[in-house]
């Protein structure tokens, strides 16, 4: 398959801000592919060669592309620099100088799917002595034998700017059309993903064995399944009336959440988003190789900062000193974790995602031996709401957030990447006023004046709809920011900044710089007021107004630990709208 198919669908997907489009766009690219690339174009499309969870990136330095483009086109690096300058894209540049040629190629070779893959994997898989010339090679030759628009989305490619905005729904809507005849079969699509996390794979087996095939997908060891979220609401009694008066009320502990997979002797963790991290906690794996009874088994565990002094729990700020590659022994050390588990999806061969959650719970208690720092989520079930504000108080007094209440019913599987009302949080309450944090996404940027010129004035952030997956805009904040941030911030965002609008996110505010909504900030605010001006739950309270979040501050915490796909909900925003209301008028 030629590339150059590729390149043209990512610049006609780049170039409309409609989401119907965008996904005929790419029904028509995956019409178009054969069945033996069929998975390597939806990685690439992504801006991937793997799934996520393989930890393989293609991640070129902008400065050795640089490099590439030169040696590519015959020009001098200056040139090229100079030019970068001017557009802020290399991709842009490398289409510009590739239009203008001085070299000449003998003999190209069409660029086809298979040897772009082909040469990005042995790029990304290069290290040690003599890597860098030999991925700058590499790159080089792709590139010479490139036409302009392939060298652009190559470029960007390489150094990990591919922003054409296609989300994973995307890619599942566009194959059940192209592939699975329509949107009956929806669900069937989205449950593959969610159990395999590998949208090349399920393309796979769609194109090659038919939709019916997606039947067999299972959970399976080493591969993570996408996590079950859940919802919030502010009272005991809302909680119980939707759990249908009943639920198991578990601790909500405060660290970061880990799917644990032990498949004998090996041992892998994923995190919420489902990268590998193993490494960041070699005392967890410890502990689960100590503790785990069954040779194989897959649960999901909160790992929690613990003060060798005294015992305490510690801020899951502690944590992220854990994100980095050295000292991971050191810290290990100063703060070991433990895990607190609350849920079980798999064991030996047997798949439990479908069971309910007392049958689930019931084998979580049967898992691990015995061990100081191990054990299940403390809980009760808790039939009135007198006796859930207890255990409220008394999780908040042990230094959690709060409780999350699960339901017991029939139909409570384990919703693998949803957020479903099986399970609700109830964290610290926020009646009269805000005092519960929100995590929302950066979508925009206005520039700054006076002291804070040459950086941003404030930040455009969103709430996430996932029914309509779009962002929708609930303040612009510019305080809270220390001058650190200040500087750092502009930096951060300059890896995920559009020309346009992203077409996922919805906003009457027209910013002076767009993102794709990537990056997860912590902010707090006085109240939520309906707005003419935001578009978060347009409509839903009163026609023609959304909702905003008044006074908003940034807390200072970056949740590296979310995608943007995790960040507070419009339904949530709504929610607490309501309970605030409710506080006034009572
Ligand atoms: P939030 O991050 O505020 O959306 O809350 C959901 C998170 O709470 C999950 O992703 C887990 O990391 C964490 N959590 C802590 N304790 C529990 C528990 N007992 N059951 C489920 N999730 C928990």
């Amino acid at each position: 398959m030629r590339y150059s198919l590729v390149a043209d669908a990512y610049e006609r997907i780049e170039a409309t801000t409609k989401r119907l489009e965008m996904t005929d766009y790419l029904v028509e690219l995956l019409k178009k592919t054969p069945k033996t690339v069929i998975d390597k174009v939806v990685y690439l499309t992504q801006g991937k060669l793997y799934p996520d969870f393989i930890g393989i990136e293609i991640g070129i330095a902008e400065k050795l592309a640089v490099k590439a483009v030169a040696k590519a086109t015959g020009r001098s690096e200056e040139k090229i620099e100079a030019d970068l300058k001017q557009t802020g894209d290399l991709g842009e540049t490398a289409q510009k100088f590739l239009e203008n040629k001085q070299q000449v190629t003998f003999f190209p070779q069409p660029l086809t799917v298979e040897r772009v893959y082909e040469t990005l994997d042995k790029i990304a898989k290069s290290t040690g002595a003599g890597s860098v010339d030999q991925k700058l090679n590499l790159l080089a030759g792709l590139l010479a034998d490139a036409e302009p628009k392939e060298a652009k989305y190559l470029i960007r490619t390489v150094t990990g700017k591919l922003r054409v905005g296609i989300a994973d729904m995307t890619v599942l809507d566009a194959l059940a059309i192209a592939y699975g005849g329509g949107k009956d079969l929806r669900p069937l699509f989205e449950r593959a993903y969610n159990v395999s996390s590998d949208l090349g794979r399920v393309a796979k087996t769609v194109v090659e064995s038919g939709p019916e095939a997606l039947k067999n997908f299972s959970v399976s060891l080493g591969e993570p399944i996408r996590p079950m979220l859940a919802e919030r609401l502010s009272s005991p009694k809302e909680i119980l009336e939707k759990l249908g008066g009943i639920c198991i009320a578990e601790y909500k502990y405060d660290g970061e959440r880990v799917q644990v997979h032990k498949n004998g002797g090996e041992v892998t963790l994923f995190s919420r988003r489902l990268e590998n991290i193993t490494s960041q906690y070699p005392d967890a794996v410890e502990i689960v190789m100590e503790s785990l009874i069954p040779e194989k088994v897959i649960f999901e565990a909160e790992c929690v900062a613990v003060d060798v002094d005294t015992g305490e729990m510690k801020p899951f700020q502690e944590l992220m000193h854990r994100r980095r590659k050295y000292g991971i022994q050191e810290a290990a050390k100063e703060n070991p974790v433990s895990l607190f588990m609350f849920d079980v999806l798999y064991v030996d061969g047997r798949d439990l995602t479908l069971e309910t959650y007392p049958v689930r719970h019931k084998i979580l208690q049967t898992i691990a031996k015995k061990h100081d720092r191990i054990r299940v989520a403390n809980s009760i079930i808790a039939d009135n709401p007198e006796k859930l504000e207890k255990f409220f108080e008394e999780a908040i007094e042990n230094g959690c957030e709060g409780l999350i209440c699960k339901s017991i019913r029939e139909d409570s599987v384990y919703q693998a990447g949803a957020r479903g009302w099986l399970w609700i949080k109830y964290k610290r309450d926020y009646k009269s006023e805000m005092r519960d944090t929100v995590d929302l996404v950066v979508v925009g940027a206005f520039h700054g004046r006076g002291k804070r010129a040459g950086t941003y004035g404030a930040l455009l952030l969103a709430a996430y709809n996932p029914k309509k997956d779009e962002y929708e805009t609930v303040c612009k904040c510019g305080s809270g920011f220390t001058d650190e941030d200040l500087a750092n911030i502009p930096k951060m965002m300059s890896a995920h900044q559009m020309l346009h609008r992203h077409p996922r996110v919805e906003s009457k505010l027209e910013a002076d710089v767009w993102f794709e909504p990537k990056i997860v900030l912590e902010i707090i605010g006085a109240e939520i007021t309906l707005s003419p001006i935001h578009t978060c739950a347009e409509n839903v309270l009163r026609e023609g107004s959304g909702l905003a979040i008044r006074f908003p501050r940034f807390t200072g915490k970056f949740r590296s630990d979310k995608a943007a796909e995790d960040a507070t909900t419009v339904d949530e925003i709504v929610e607490m709208y309501r309970s605030q209301l409710k506080t006034i008028e009572s």
